[in-house]
């Protein structure tokens, strides 16, 4: 049953003639990502800080407490940003064997372009791309990370901001038209880590008017059967499969 599913993606991303990827969010978690959602972590960041993870990572908390913001964010977001695993470079393989045209991806941890990828739309922005909030001076992750306090700029000692769609914001327009650019010209949609009723998904389906969408994602939902072809299950350990091929022994 597996096999087979595996096979008819596989047919159907090698048939493609414009392939795009739509990256969901949980890439992350398969890729050592901190899961927000674990009970566990839940409650000791809530120990640890005195609030929830969504309410330090709202555009209002990072505007009215900087230092409580970089606290988090530099101990917790920028200490697990995670490895671009087996999903993230079957995907790079696919995109220089010249059937992946586009990665657009929700997550903020550049894993797509740290497992290769070069046409990536980042809809959220990425943790390794930050700015003097004043004169727009570029600054790398390490420099957040080892800053005290608020991260400062060197010329003009103005905060600087991680490009990253903090809640409550909203994202950058000119992503989101290429996103939707892509979506349009694309034949095969394939959905990584996202279901069919997340924002994301109907957004972007709205664009697209190719024949086939290919989900793959380890949670079930009842909007899936609006796929093509479904597969559950984690990225990391399908998605390699479809790309290389399945080998004899793994098939049952
Ligand atoms: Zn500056």
């Amino acid at each position: 049953m597996m096999a087979n599913k595996i096979n008819l993606a596989r047919q159907a991303i090698m048939d493609s003639s414009y392939l795009v990827c739509l990256q969901g969010h949980n890439t992350s978690m398969d890729c050592g990502c901190m899961d927000y959602r674990d009970s566990n972590v839940v409650y000791d960041i809530e120990e640890k800080y005195g609030y929830s993870s969504e309410e330090m990572f709202h555009a209002s908390f990072y505007n009215t407490r900087p230092e409580q913001f970089f606290k988090y964010y530099k101990q917790e977001i920028l200490e697990h940003t995670g490895s671009p695993g087996d999903g993230p470079h079957a995907l790079a393989e696919l995109e220089k064997q010249g059937i992946l045209k586009c990665v657009v991806t929700r997550e903020i941890f550049s894993l797509a372009r740290r497992g290769g990828c070069k046409n990536v739309v980042e809809l959220h922005g990425s943790v390794f791309s930050n700015m003097c909030s004043h004169c727009r001076k570029e600054y790398p992750l390490e420099y957040v990370k080892k800053a005290k306090g608020v991260p400062l700029c060197e010329e003009c000692h103005r905060p600087i901001r991680p490009q990253v769609c903090l809640v409550g914001e909203q994202v950058d327009n000119a992503r989101v038209t290429e996103a939707a650019e892509e979506i349009e010209k694309a034949d095969v949609l394939l959905l990584l880590d996202c279901s069919m009723n997340q924002k994301l998904v109907t957004t972007h389906l709205k664009y697209f008017e190719g024949n086939k969408v290919i989900l793959i994602n380890p949670a079930e939902h009842f909007t899936d059967t609006r796929a093509d072809i479904v597969i559950h299950g984690k990225v990391s350990e399908i998605l390699p499969k479809i790309v290389y091929g399945e080998r004899e022994d793994d098939e049952k």
